[in-house]
């Protein structure tokens, strides 16, 4: 099904080409590795580059990472060349994951594919970018916040982001560890369910990682009759949210309906809290995971008389103006006398809406709200951070309480896609993309020909 050893260079030349003007990558392999065996042999896959990778350059889009060629594979890469995906390049991304529209990546911004004066979302906006411009048929990108989610949305396509636990950080180069995870986008939930049969499981380097057996093929096709989907209606309260994303919601809910799911309108209130939370335990999460960028161990160094001059040059010089804001943010939240108003406070809020998750979920099997309140803004549009934070209001939650969530491209804002979210319980992530391969199906292959609203005719 894949390329051969000799055709693969030309397709690498290729992507070269496609992404001059949309600029996904940071690094487009020369001479790609192609697996002897694999039952994916010769299938080319993007790798956000903040997921380390053997012998190829891995910058976070840092300057304190410029040069930094990994030692070894983050356990997804070796799994997928294990499977025979050749890993073919490393997309763009806001530095250390750390934002929302890929504008800033310490290199370049990356463009939205559907209209290049416009952001393709982030953190993984090369990788949403490299799979809605076909330059390949699946990437991988890491969420926190929403960075599979929202990038998604806003291009199009279909990103997953797995049940915290699920899927093995480790060479995942941390931002806030007891959110992140790795996940799969791509232009089909078949090709997500498959990447995900590949890179799921347990792993003895991430002690996090769950020891659970799912099938994530199985099931895909079965439909969803019979199943109870709440709607969060809590979303009208959100003062963004933009007209065309309120209408698209309401048809997602009449096309599950007619799919023949029970829907219930439901309140979750304690969303309003989460963009708050969000910004107080994952910077705090930062400041503490990148104090390993100390000019030493890894990356750039800029010499000083002594070595806390060395350590204030190189950081000073290799961190951007948003690393920095954070790191700031979290050492002051984690501080002695700010601890317990802060961080503690943060944990237990977190505590309350996970639990107002869970109930929820005890009484639904699964729960759909819109990705983002907007469709994607104009590079340079947005010039201050927190209209960016607030953006991630509705991506946060399962990054919160470690559930799985996707997203699925459904209804327009004039030429620009926009994404509604399906999100489960935890471990229970066949059944969020069974929900999703329904509405793929049923978007794209209408009995009168009529679409939902959907992006574009999603290939099967
Ligand atoms: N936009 C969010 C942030 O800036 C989420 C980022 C992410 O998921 N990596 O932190």
């Amino acid at each position: 099904m894949g390329y051969k050893k000799d055709q693969i260079k030309d397709f690498a030349e290729e992507i070269k080409e496609k992404d001059k003007d949309i600029k996904a990558f940071i690094t487009i392999v020369d001479d790609p590795e192609v697996p002897e065996s694999g039952e994916y042999k010769g299938v080319p896959i993007a790798i956000k580059d903040n997921i380390i990778t053997e012998g190829i350059k891995t910058t976070c889009a840092s300057k304190i990472l410029e040069n930094y060629i990994p030692p070894f594979d983050a356990t997804v890469v070796k799994k997928l060349k294990e499977a025979g995906f050749v890993i073919i390049g490393k997309t763009n991304l806001d530095e250390f994951a750390m934002g929302s529209s890929t504008e800033r990546s310490a290199f370049f911004p990356t463009r939205n594919p559907i209209d290049l004066e416009r952001i393709p979302g982030g953190s993984s906006g090369g990788s949403a970018a490299a799979v809605a411009a076909d330059m390949v048929p699946v990437a991988l990108g890491s969420d926190t916040g929403g960075s599979i989610r929202q990038p998604s949305a806003f291009t199009g396509i279909y990103g997953f982001k797995p049940t915290y636990g699920l899927v093995s950080r480790y060479g995942l180069v941390a931002f806030a560890s007891s959110l992140d995870q790795i996940g799969p986008m791509a232009k089909t939930v078949d090709d997500i369910a498959k990447v995900m049969s590949v890179i799921a499981g347990k792993d003895e380097m991430d002690s996090t990682t769950v020891d659970v057996n799912i099938d994530f093929l199985k099931d895909l096709n079965k439909g969803i009759k019979g199943m109870k989907i709440g709607a969060i209606k809590t979303v009208f309260d959100e003062q963004g949210l933009h007209e065309d994303v309120a209408n698209a919601f309401e048809e997602f809910v009449k096309v599950i309906e007619e799919l023949g799911a029970e829907v219930e309108w439901v309140d979750v209130p304690s969303i309003k809290y989460s963009v708050a939370v969000y910004y107080i335990i994952a910077p705090s999460e930062v400041s503490s995971n990148l104090s390993r960028f100390d000019g030493v161990r890894y990356g750039l160094r800029i010499k000083g008389e002594n070595i806390k001059e060395m350590y204030m040059k190189t950081r000073n010089a290799g961190f951007g103006e948003e690393v920095k804001r954070r790191i700031l943010l979290g050492t002051f939240t984690l501080s002695a006398t700010y601890y317990e108003a802060y961080f503690s406070k943060a944990q237990k809020v977190r505590r309350k809406i996970s639990d107002e998750l869970y109930n929820s979920l005890k009484e639904f099997d699964a729960l759909i709200l819109p990705t983002v309140p907007t469709p994607a803004p104009k590079i340079g549009e947005i010039k201050d951070p927190l209209t960016y934070y607030l953006m991630d209001i509705f991506t946060i939650p399962a990054n919160l309480a470690g559930l799985p969530a996707i997203n699925v491209p459904f209804g327009k804002s004039g030429n620009l896609p926009l994404g509604m979210q399906i999100m489960g319980r935890r471990f229970e992530d066949a059944k969020v993309l069974r929900i999703a391969k329904a509405i793929q199906e049923s978007t794209t292959k209408n009995k009168d020909g009529k679409t939902h609203g959907c992006y574009r005719e999603i290939k099967s």
